[in-house]
């Protein structure tokens, strides 16, 4: 099923995006936590690709193996940093071979060490580039695309970074999903001022649990994220109590989600990687609400 398709619906909906493994012998243990997932029937599902080439190889072999054994469908993140013309022309009849309909396109996070490389060599610079190439070989393939309800960390302000997501969109993007945000004031200032610049299509907020005080730098390490002194409070309260922790972020996130729901949103991506458990909570919170 392509992910445009379900977006158009009436009906709300959850999805849940997972990461591959990055060792060979990780692969059981992830493709089993992305299976349980898969049991939970979410709307579709999403895997990452290692930017650092690492894990790349393992998105596709996870993403066959949730569509094929589970009839989940599944979106496959690919990314500019580490791919050739050459290895997306390979990968394209791979993702088609194996039935799946639906590309996240991104750029990638930079790998440690080359942040000041020339990059002017690269065969893709930015997600737009590769965009364009997907659409060309593949014009029925469902592509995807990030933006940022906060801007993204390398662009010098929002005008601007509206402006290239425009770009982004007109080259072909059939749909967007955002970085996570913990207020959701910001996303909806952030649809305004998209919608405002003529960016029409459906744009689907990613929400991450956070479910250890560890994960928060991280979070906001990535993502740049503003912490809402609400959140502050509840890490600061529970942090040193992993259970308490666990409990409390999950219903931050299902709280944030029904807010969503509550505004008009109708589809919300959770960043529950590889957690059966988070997500199945999150599923449940909202099992009313939902069906
Ligand atoms: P782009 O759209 O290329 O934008 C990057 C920066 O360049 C922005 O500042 C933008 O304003 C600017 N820009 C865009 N186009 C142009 C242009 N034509 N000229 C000049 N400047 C331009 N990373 C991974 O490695 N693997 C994943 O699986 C992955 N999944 C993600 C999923 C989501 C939903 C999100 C939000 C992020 C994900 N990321 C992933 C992280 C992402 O790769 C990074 O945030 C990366 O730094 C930017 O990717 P992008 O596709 O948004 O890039």
């Amino acid at each position: 099923m392509k992910i445009i398709d379900l977006l158009t619906e009436e009906k709300l909906t959850l999805s849940f995006e997972v990461f591959p493994p990055k060792t060979e012998s990780a692969f059981d243990s992830v493709k089993h936590a992305t299976e349980e997932i898969a049991k939970l029937k979410p709307a579709f599902m999403s895997v990452t690709y290692g930017a650092g080439g690492g894990t790349s190889k393992y998105t596709l072999d996870i993403a066959k193996n949730i569509l094929k054994a589970y009839g989940v469908p599944t979106l496959a993140h690919l990314t500019c940093v580490s791919s050739t013309k050459q290895t997306v022309k390979e990968r394209i009849i791979d993702i088609k071979n194996s039935g799946i309909e639906n590309v996240m396109a991104l750029r990638g996070d930079i790998p440690k060490g080359l942040e000041n490389a020339d990059r002017d060599n690269w065969d893709y610079q930015h997600a737009i580039d590769l965009i364009r190439e997907l659409k060309e070989y593949s014009p029925d393939l469902c592509v995807g695309g990030a933006c940022y309800p906060e801007i993204h960390p390398e662009s010098v302000n929002q005008k601007e970074d509206i402006k290239y997501l425009k770009e982004k969109v007109d080259a072909g993007c059939d749909f967007l999903t955002t970085q996570m945000f913990f207020d959701n004031n910001l996303l909806y200032n952030f649809l305004y001022k998209i919608r405002e610049a003529g960016i029409t299509v459906p744009v689907m907020p990613g929400i991450m649990p956070i479910t250890n005080a560890n994960q928060v730098e991280r979070a906001i390490k990535l993502s740049g994220s503003f912490m809402p002194q609400r959140f502050k409070s509840l890490v600061d309260k529970f942090g040193t109590n992993p259970d308490a922790m666990k409990q409390a972020g999950i219903i931050y996130a299902t709280d944030q989600i029904i807010d969503l729901f509550a505004n008009g949103i109708k589809n919300v991506h959770v960043y529950s990687m590889n957690k059966p458990d988070v997500a199945e909570k999150i599923l449940s919170n909202l099992s009313s609400i939902l069906n």
